[in-house]
């Protein structure tokens, strides 16, 4: 199976092709419209390449609806083709494994029927998560008829190597699903699943949960006085920062634009009203500087909201009063941090 290979120009640099031909185009400068005019100058996504120098020479208009239709056809998709292709191998070994083992032993024939019922389920349009379930199933029964029956071995053995090959390009499809590109944390998707998660945990082992919801002060005057590049810079310095501040367990996510939240499993209240305020206080003492011309940019503060999960209530509750916090941080002033327990 090929490996993906991804070009490996720097993002500053694809940046600064992307731009100049994203106003050329007159494409409103939007994190998607990025993603789309960022993978067409990284040159990746032939598809892509395709569709957008067919749309440039017939001197289309790039409207906010068709970056839109050419992000979910072939960047949002693209992943979809990936898994949807990644299952495809994932049939075809197990079809080919059965003709291997057909007969053999009692115990063949009682793993080729667990074969057939895995391919059974391998059902189109599957997401990644249902797939890595099938591979683990398959992997810890094929390593179980390679430790009981030793002239299955040989041909196991490859079954095995190629499923181990299969999960990991899986995970790479899983972590781009995951991941924002820009700043590097995980997204808002992931966030919605992993506080879930965190929400089942805490209500299993009584412990703390607590979420923090924050949004940048001001950015579109940053964006306005620097231009979107600066912005951008911008965002993954905070991103950073919370990130060094915020450790072990805890979650720091891009919740859109420029807003985050952070989930903090197994954390008294206090103790993330404290962390809270030392990110706002971290994030106000930094002083940033343009690359190129080492000016100063002016000081960049965040606004807080926190709240306390109470074991049991819709999760929309929790991040209702984590928002309702942050509304307040702003309209009392913004570079604070609000308690959203005592509103
Ligand atoms: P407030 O203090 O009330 O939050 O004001 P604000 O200016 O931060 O809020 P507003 O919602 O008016 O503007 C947010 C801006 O953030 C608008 C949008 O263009 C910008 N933005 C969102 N995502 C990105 C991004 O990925 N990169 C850049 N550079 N800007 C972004
Ligand atoms: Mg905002
Ligand atoms: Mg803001």
């Amino acid at each position: 199976m090929e490996a993906r290979i991804k070009n490996q120009k720097p993002a500053s640099e694809l940046l600064r092709l992307a731009l100049p031909l994203m106003m050329q185009n007159g494409v409103a400068p939007t994190p998607r419209n990025y993603s789309v005019w960022y993978e067409y100058v990284s040159g990746n996504n032939e598809a892509l390449v395709k569709a957008v120098d067919a749309l440039i020479q017939e001197q289309g208009l790039f409207s906010d609806e068709l970056n839109a239709e050419l992000y979910d056809t072939y960047i949002a998709s693209d992943q979809e083709r990936e898994i949807e292709h990644l299952r495809a191998e994932l049939q075809k070994m197990i079809h080919e494994s059965e003709e291997h083992i057909s007969g053999a032993t009692d115990e063949a024939s009682r793993y080729q029927s667990r074969l057939e019922n895995h391919a059974a389920h391998l059902n189109r349009g599957l997401n990644s998560e249902k797939l890595l379930k099938v591979i683990d199933a398959l992997s810890s029964e094929t390593r179980e008829m390679v430790e009981n029956n030793s002239n299955l071995q040989a041909k196991l053995n490859n079954m095995t190597l190629e499923l181990a090959n299969l999960r990991l390009q899986l995970e790479m499809v899983q972590s781009e699903l995951m991941i924002d590109g820009l700043t590097g944390l995980i997204n808002r998707k992931s966030f919605d699943r992993m506080l879930l998660e965190a929400a089942r945990e805490c209500q299993k082992s009584r412990a703390n949960l607590c979420l923090m919801m924050i949004d940048v002060d001001h950015f579109k005057r940053i964006n306005d006085n620097y231009g979107h590049v600066v912005g951008d810079e911008v965002l993954r310095f905070i991103a950073l920062k919370m990130r060094e501040i915020i450790k072990g367990r805890d979650i720091v996510s891009r919740y859109g634009g420029e807003e985050f939240a952070i989930i903090l499993p197994d954390t008294p209240f206090t103790g993330a009203l404290h962390l809270a305020e030392e990110l706002r206080k971290t994030i106000a003492a930094s002083k940033l500087k343009r690359k190129s011309s080492q000016q100063t940019l002016d000081s960049i503060t965040i606004s807080i909201g926190v709240a306390w999960y109470r074991a049991g209530e819709p999760l929309e509750e929790l991040v209702h009063r984590a928002d309702r916090a942050l509304y307040h941080a702003k309209h009392s002033g913004r570079n604070k941090v609000i308690d959203g327990e005592k509103l």
